[in-house]
């Protein structure tokens, strides 16, 4: 919003300027008054619209045409003054100050006028005959107004009016010429139509009309009220009301005749809540709110986001059909002022038979999205209304920023969903084809993909101990030249060589130790092609030995060339290592089943871990606080409890690691 406004009289002399001013600051009309009051500037607190507000007054007489000019280039908005009883100050508002105003203004941003009539105590006619058709030549007349000094009338409206043009003008919303919203308007309104239609069934019920009253203007409109919104509509179009909801056509005229009724600051209203500027663009500030990453801290959607994503993706899956088809997808952008996906999208995520992103594929690519460049995300978020539909402060209220990695490691333990693996090995290894098993695809499937379709990014859904995790793969460019920080930046590197191919370990190798032998990221060496015949690799040792000096878990062996989707058994084992960078698993079983996976997904519940937490803060706060005798004792059993109940799960663990 503007911080503030600046109001300038101008007018022939005499016509009552100063005493204009003078009796809106004074409420009382002056007797004897100066050729010129000096500037006024009223606090926000009392003005209508709560903005501080300047009014300058001018004087022929005591001022020069420079100092005019100077003025008329400051002023946000000027009201040309004329006395109703004077024939000739009624005439020079078109032959002198209009042109003069005009002259002395930006072209591109025109500074609104309200005419002014003042003196209407000494008249019996109203001087609106001869001003209405000076109104309707110059557009940039607000509107006009008559008023008296004298008596005190309309003088607080004539202030409130010029406040009014500065924020809310009419100029960007309506075509005085044609009586039309202006194109501008009509597409932003109707994007807020579309994100208040909450079921897309494009009608306004009663209920997404409340709640679009309340997101605009702080409270529901009473059932009379709805009604009678209704029925205005209903009585001036045909198609403005139906299912005793609003069309998207009602909506629009309703607007129009708010506008058309001087009452704009309404349609002003609705238009920022949403985030609109002046010039109807949607605001830096809206699609963009601070949000702060530290290094090492990784971005994601937290729980209310997904509610907010599962709504949008429900309100467009029209046939219930759990994808979105292409016309589906449409819709859903039509709020965006651009596509945002591309049909790389489709090989990023999980799509149906026809190709169709799904449900899991739809949050999966805004998990992407979010993890990779958090300020499109927000910008995204921005389009489809997430603060207002989901009552939010910001567009950054769904982002979760993760703490640091280093205190992941430091502690072992991560609060992470979302674990980046990147995939390096040399051209033609199966990189890509890796990559796109994880969305099940076999190669068959893969076959039918676009080259110019392709995507560097494949991110679905893994189960680690029981918990839904996002696994992010990324396919590295194999020029070792081009590696950027985030090639290197990720929590578990996934080395593929071609076991048909004898140079593909090679360049594994390579990457292995310029890059990650020395670093904490856990590697896992990927066999691929694993249906073709082994050949011997050329490099010094074979695949296994390489693994287990450097401590690497075997080789993974891995094909995609398989009749239905192929297993998904090996994601789930990189997943795992992202997750537990410190514990060197031997066993790399992610059955779910075997002893093994049961005690990790005991020693992981989240009632162990609460339990856990909580006796670990008794035992601190025992520390800490010197209490009485009783409940010490009482404590002290606790905590022995708790040191018993550690070891004693961490010894079960030991036993069944080496009994693997
Ligand atoms: P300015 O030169 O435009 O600033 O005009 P002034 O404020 O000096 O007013 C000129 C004369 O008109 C003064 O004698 C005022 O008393 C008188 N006047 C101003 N407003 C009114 C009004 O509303 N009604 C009547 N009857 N006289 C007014
Ligand atoms: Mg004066």
């Amino acid at each position: 919003m503007r911080k503030d406004v600046r109001i300038l009289l101008v007018g022939e002399p005499k016509v009552g300027k100063t005493s204009l001013i003078m009796s809106l600051v004074s409420e009382e009309f002056p007797d004897v008054v100066p050729y010129r009051v000096e500037e006024i500037t009223i606090p926000a607190d009392v003005t209508p619209e709560r903005v501080p507000t300047h009014i300058v007054d001018y004087s022929e007489a005591e001022q020069t045409d420079e100092q005019l000019f100077q003025e008329i280039s400051k002023a946000n908005v000027i009201c040309i003054v004329y006395s109703v009883n004077n024939r000739t100050s009624m005439e020079k508002v078109t032959e002198h100050w209009i042109p003069l105003i005009t002259e002395n203004t930006d072209k591109d941003s025109r500074v609104p006028l309200i005419l002014v009539g003042n003196k209407s105590d000494l008249v019996e006619h109203s001087s609106m005959e001869t001003i209405l058709p000076i109104m309707n030549q110059y557009s940039e007349i607000e509107t006009c107004v008559e008023c008296s000094a004298k008596n005190l009338k309309n003088i607080s409206e004539l202030f409130y009016y010029a406040q009014k043009a500065v924020l809310h003008p009419t100029g960007p919303l309506y075509c005085p010429e044609n009586k039309q919203m202006k194109p501008l308007c009509v597409k932003a309104l109707t994007r807020i139509f579309k994100v208040s239609d909450l079921d897309n069934d494009g009608i306004l019920k009663d209920n997404e009309l409340n709640f679009f009253q309340r997101a605009c203007f702080h409270s529901p409109l009473e059932p009379q009220a709805l009604e009678d919104v209704k029925n205005v509509v209903r009585k001036n179009l045909i198609d403005g009301v139906l299912h005793n909801g609003l069309t998207l056509k009602g909506f629009l005229f309703l607007h129009t005749l708010f506008i058309q009724r001087g009452r704009h600051e309404t349609t002003w209203t609705v238009l920022r809540r949403f985030g609109y500027d002046d010039d109807l663009e949607l605001n830096q500030d809206y699609l963009f709110p601070p949000l702060k990453v530290p290094p090492d801290c990784s971005t994601e959607l937290n729980h209310n986001a997904y509610l907010f994503l599962q709504s949008v993706f429900d309100k467009h899956d029209k046939d219930r059909d759990c994808a979105l088809s292409p016309d589906e997808l449409r819709d859903l952008f039509d709020v965006f002022p651009y596509t945002p996906w591309g049909p790389d999208v489709n090989n990023t995520v999980c799509t149906n038979e026809q190709g169709w992103i799904t449900y899991q594929g739809f949050l999966s690519q805004w998990t992407l999205t979010t993890y990779l460049d958090v300020q499109r995300c927000l910008e995204y978020f921005g389009y489809l209304g997430y603060s207002i539909v989901a009552e939010q402060e910001s567009q950054a209220a769904g982002i979760t920023v993760t703490r640091a990695k280093k205190i992941d490691l430091q502690k072992k333990q991560t609060q992470r969903n979302v674990f980046r693996c990147n995939v390096f090995g040399a051209v033609g290894s199966g990189k890509s084809g890796f990559l796109q098993a994880f969305l099940g695809r076999n190669l068959l499937r893969q076959n039918m993909m676009k080259e110019e379709h392709r995507s560097f990014y494949a991110i679905s859904t893994t189960f680690v101990y029981g918990q839904e995790k996002y696994l992010l793969l990324h396919e590295v460019f194999p020029d070792l030249d081009y590696l950027t920080d985030a090639d290197m930046g990720c929590d578990v590197v996934c080395l593929l060589y071609d076991v048909s191919n004898a140079c593909s370990l090679e360049y594994c190798a390579k990457v292995f130790k310029q890059y990650f032998m020395d670093s904490k990221t856990p590697c896992m060496m990927v066999a691929a092609k694993s249906d073709l015949p082994e050949v011997k690799q050329t490099y010094g040792c074979s695949p296994l030995e390489f693994c287990r000096k450097h401590k690497m878990p075997p080789p993974q062996s891995f094909t995609c060339n398989t009749a239905a989707a192929p297993d998904r058994e090996i994601y789930t084992k990189l997943t795992t290592m992202a997750m537990y960078p410190h514990a060197r698993l031997r066993c790399m079983c992610t059955c779910n089943r075997c002893t093994f996976c049961l005690c990790q997904n005991l020693l992981n519940s989240e009632l162990l871990q609460s339990i856990r937490a909580k006796l670990y803060a008794v035992v601190l706060r025992r520390h800490i606080i010197q209490e009485d005798l009783s409940s010490a004792t009482f404590w002290l059993r606790a905590s022995v409890g708790a040191t018993v109940f550690a070891v004693l799960g961490v010894a079960l663990f030991r036993a069944l690691l080496k009994t693997r």
